[in-house]
């Protein structure tokens, strides 16, 4: 048994491309790709949260302050997305280039 190449899927016919993660439909140039499988693209948003999950993961069983204040800025942003600050129209875009700075 072998597995088709994933070209037709991911080649809509104005050469944009979709986020294997959310399915935001973007220019080639505006997403990430994977190593090992070109044919996988992250969108801009994803490939940040893949970062954070990553640093997350890195960190896990870190102790000292460093890790107290990097664990209150994780629950803010916890925070911040349960109540979906991060999408208001006022400060959502300020909380999100905010986001791209901390821990
Ligand atoms: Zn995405």
């Amino acid at each position: 048994m072998s597995a088709d190449p994933v070209t037709s899927i991911d080649l809509p016919e104005d050469g944009s491309v979709h986020c294997w993660c959310c399915g935001t439909i973007d220019a080639p140039d505006r997403m990430v790709n994977l190593g090992d499988h070109p044919e996988v693209h992250l969108c801009l948003g994803c490939a940040h949260f893949v970062h954070h999950r990553a640093r997350e993961i890195e960190g896990e069983g870190k102790q000292g302050p460093a890790a107290l204040v990097r664990d209150r800025f994780r629950d803010l942003r916890a925070l911040v997305i349960r109540r979906g600050w991060h999408h208001n129209r006022f400060i959502g875009a300020k909380l999100r280039w905010l986001d791209r700075y901390l821990p």
